[in-house]
């Protein structure tokens, strides 16, 4: 249990002084009558208090709030054993009793309890129609058992939000979104949203006993500043047993399959939760790159996956995760860098050099010119030892194929909007010996773990490249329609939005 102590005043003269303590658990005590030093003189307190109330003499009064469950009131410790002087352990196990009285009291409690109200959220109405649709009154989520509940600080537009926008013109997004219905069952409208940042606001029931075990410097409290890991795993089938949790048999994505984070909150299982930054500490990961760890993620599990130290790579699609990509090929010791592209080429030309590149290729016209590069510079085998396929269009799986070497790599993270038509499976891979891998997410958590010792290295300047991907602009919920327009013109690579507006100028 955890019984940091942060100050946070009251209302009252002494607190204006800032003296009053708060602990930052469950149970937040918010207000004292008379003095707000300590903890022991916060049973001071409750001894004057029952001498004002002679009626009450039996009972010990404190005031405190159950955060989002219950208003703040006056409880009575009568639980026992408290006195002047206790430990704070000790008082936080008497307000732990004191609290389950009272949720189960209420006639709503544990998953089920009232929470704080409404919130805006993006919402995917109906998948034969285009866009998306703002709520402004949207019930919060609650956290059920096992689960916390994320205030959303940022949220980054990845390339499969695009499609669910577009959904009319993807007949994969469409099938996707509807993979766990129940038979003759109709979609059911959801949060759109997969990429966050944010602040844990509640922890579900059961959290607390979850997280008995975990050191305290790595346990995720109330105020903690986090991330989440939002592909959701069974747990129990063979792949999540084997360490492969990513590719779990029924896999679920939250913004796809559950309600997501395009939304002021968001609820995810504790044991997803990444933490960030403890009390809210955001100096090490910002929320702009905070908002776009799980994009990060799918560039380093692709570019792990390729071991590519000493190879030569070609990165098809300059988008955010092929430039992520490009740096990251870098800086895992790739000899040769080639990157191709065949929208928005000026931009993506510069951010390619930059992020040190050593040859970018127009596609836009047809990939004569890469193939001619790759047979002049590759002389040695017949094409390049690695593939990286970012881009989903279909004329690049047929150039990846053609310009890998024999017994090269193909790795394939775009996705292609519908099956490809035609294949030369033998000659593009059983004659070559190609080895042909896809990446579906962030390996759980091996990949996390992996970048955020990236980021946080200042080895690398990691932070400024990706900053370098996002647009500038945060936006909010509000303005979606024009946050996605300028994705499709090209005029940004990624946006973020900040659904309270906090981060907006
Ligand atoms: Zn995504
Ligand atoms: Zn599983």
């Amino acid at each position: 249990m955890a019984t940091k102590e942060t100050l946070r005043r009251c209302g009252s003269a002494e607190c204006e002084e800032g003296k009053q303590r708060e602990y930052r658990w469950v149970v937040v005590l918010t207000r004292c009558e008379v003095n707000c030093a300590s903890v022991t003189n916060t049973f001071a307190i409750q001894a004057k208090e029952n001498r004002k109330t002679p009626a009450q003499t039996s009972k010990r009064f404190i005031a405190l709030e159950v955060r989002g469950a219950i208003a703040p009131q006056k409880v009575p410790v009568n639980s026992g054993g408290v006195e002047k002087g206790n430990s704070p352990a000790k008082l936080l196990s008497v307000l732990k009793r004191i609290i389950m009285m009272q949720t189960e009291a209420l006639p709503n409690t544990g998953a089920t309890r009232e929470t704080n109200g409404t919130m805006k959220c993006l919402v995917k109405e109906d998948l034969n129609k285009e866009g998306f649709s703002l709520r402004e009154n949207q019930d919060q989520p609650k956290p059920g058992f096992g689960e916390v509940k994320i205030r959303v600080l940022a949220t980054a537009v990845c390339g499969t939000d695009k499609s669910i926008y577009n959904s009319t013109k993807s007949e994969g997004i469409r099938r996707e979104m509807q993979r766990y219905l129940p038979q003759g069952d109709n979609y059911r409208p959801i949060v759109v949203g997969h990429e966050f940042c944010g602040i844990v606001e509640e922890l579900g029931p059961g959290v607390e006993a979850m997280a008995n075990d975990v050191p305290k410097h790595l346990l995720i409290e109330a105020g903690d500043y986090v991330t989440a890991e939002m592909h959701l795993s069974c747990g129990h089938c063979a792949l999540c047993r084997t360490g492969n949790e990513h590719i779990c048999i029924s896999a679920k994505v939250k913004g796809v399959h559950q309600d997501g984070c395009f939304a002021q909150s968001v609820v995810v299982p504790y044991k997803n939760v990444i933490l960030l930054g403890k009390d809210g500490d955001t100096s090490q990961i910002p929320p702009r790159i905070g908002a776009m760890l799980d994009a990060f993620g799918n560039a380093v599990h692709t570019v792990a996956e390729a071991d590519v130290a000493g190879k030569s790579v070609a990165i098809l699609g300059a988008g955010p995760l092929g430039l992520m990509s490009t740096f990251l090929c870098r800086a895992f010791g790739a000899t040769r860098i080639y990157v191709t592209e065949a929208a928005d080429l000026e931009r993506r030309e510069k951010l390619a050099n930059e992020f040190h590149a050593d040859h970018f290729i127009d596609v836009s016209k047809g990939s004569a010119k890469l193939h001619e590069l790759i047979g002049k510079l590759e002389s040695n085998s017949n094409g390049v030892d690695v593939v990286l396929e970012m881009s989903g269009s279909l004329p690049a799986y047929q150039d990846a194929f053609k310009i890998v070497r024999n017994g090269g790599k193909v790795i394939l993270l775009g996705i292609a909007r519908e099956p490809l038509p035609q294949f030369d499976i033998a000659n593009g891979v059983i004659w070559k010996g190609v080895t042909v891998k896809g990446i579906f997410g962030r390996k759980m958590f091996s990949t996390w773990e992996t970048m955020l010792s990236l980021i946080r290295s200042d080895r690398l300047d990691l932070k400024s490249k990706l900053e370098k991907v996002v647009a500038q602009k945060f936006y909010k919920l509000e303005e979606y329609k024009e946050a996605f327009d300028v994705l499709s013109t090209g005029e940004e690579l990624k946006v973020i939005f900040s659904p309270d507006g906090s981060l907006c100028k």
